[in-house]
């Protein structure tokens, strides 16, 4: 270690010196080197950590904090240990979720919801209204007929098939009692699947815990979902980078974000391809067909990340015409529409997008 070899060194040239000095010198040498060590151990102060949530690579970052690493380090699992909670309730994979339970209920049933899955289905209903029934949270039947539980098809639904899905869609079958935090469905096989909103959820909820903790510089991750809190390492914001959608790998631009939540929803995360069409994991409640290509991607920037995923989901549907109008509509909230015209990329942008644009490639 460096700064021992320097004591080493000055320890020797004393050994020739007056021993009151050389005393004294020792001492204030030795009381420098516990001022370096404690103050090391209080900025230690970056921390990086990653788990799988979600069927997603989760990452959190802080940097710049005046804590010591263990004391970063346990409020980042606390962070991640919300994350998996909400997993635990939302998740369309885990038999007994609350969606799961959610999705056994009959007709006029009632069940009693976990606040926050309340919260999360509450929100999503309200989305459902915003956005004119793009975003629906009771496309489950439509996503099951296309295979996106069972890792694809055999062959494609017809159109009687898809008219039956369609005929169980609708978040307005769903009630909800504020009160009671109950919730039941007014059709016989109604259900929900909650992948277009529970990962921006759940990015908030991680936030909320890290600044409870007095973390004010970090970033929360989960797949395309992001928030930026603070300013990261640079003075402008967390660089952030936005994945071509269709070059793996790629980066189309990178963003500068400070108090920031950034989503990008994509038909390249998770799709088959049959007969050279795409199909993505991203349906349209109105014709029950999954889209893709236009557009490839959509990235939103908002206040929040339960906003920016609801909103990136919903404009996938709704296309760079109606998406962006509802983008300018929406105060504090900008987007990026990405459309691939038979192998041609076209962009559109809200009239604010382009402030966060650090840099713009292709
Ligand atoms: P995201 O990755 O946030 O764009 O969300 C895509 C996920 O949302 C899909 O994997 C489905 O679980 C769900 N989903 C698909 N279509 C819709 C829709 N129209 N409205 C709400 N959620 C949807
Ligand atoms: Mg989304």
């Amino acid at each position: 270690m460096e700064i021992e070899d320097v004591l080493k060194q000055k320890m020797k040239e004393l050994m020739q010196t007056n021993s009151i000095v050389r005393h004294l010198t020792v001492y204030s040498l030795q009381f420098a080197v516990y001022c370096l060590l404690f103050t090391s151990l209080l900025h230690a102060s970056e921390v990086s950590r990653s788990r799988i949530i979600m069927g997603t690579l989760v990452q959190i970052r802080t940097v710049n904090e005046s804590m010591t690493e263990k004391e970063l380090s346990s409020a980042v699992d606390k962070a991640f240990e919300v994350m998996e909670e909400i997993d635990r309730l939302m998740s369309n994979y885990k038999e007994d979720s609350d969606v799961r339970r959610v999705n056994r209920l009959k007709k006029n049933e009632r069940m009693r919801l976990t606040p926050q899955t309340f919260d999360v289905i509450q929100r999503a209903k309200e989305f459902g209204k915003l956005t004119s029934g793009a975003f629906d949270i009771t496309v489950e039947p439509l996503l099951g007929l296309w295979g996106f539980y069972s890792g694809g098809v055999s062959r494609l639904p017809d159109h009687d098939e898809i008219k039956k899905a369609l005929e169980l869609v609708g978040y307005d079958k769903i009630v909800l009692d504020k009160e009671k935090e109950t919730i039941g469905f007014t059709k016989e096989g109604v259900r929900i699947d909650l992948g277009g909103i529970a990962k921006g959820y759940a990015v908030d909820k991680a936030i909320e815990v890290l600044k409870n903790y007095g973390i004010r510089n970090a970033l929360v991750k989960a797949g395309g979902d992001i928030f930026a809190n603070g300013r990261g390492n640079a003075s402008s914001g967390w660089r952030i980078g936005v994945q071509h959608p269709r070059k793996e790998n790629n980066l189309l631009a990178t963003l500068e974000l400070e108090n920031k939540a950034v989503a990008t929803s994509g038909d390249y995360e998770r799709y088959f391809i049959v007969d050279n069409k795409r199909y993505s994991h991203i349906i349209d409640p109105r014709t029950g067909l999954p889209k893709s290509n236009i557009p490839a991607s959509v990235t939103v920037i908002a206040r929040d990340s339960t906003t920016a995923d609801t909103l990136a989901t919903a404009i996938f549907v709704l296309g760079p015409e109606k998406g962006i109008k509802l983008i300018e509509f929406m105060t504090g909230v900008e987007g990026m529409i990405v459309s691939d015209m038979g192998g041609r990329l076209v962009i559109d942008k809200s009239k604010g997008f382009d402030k966060y644009v650090k840099l713009e490639r292709e």
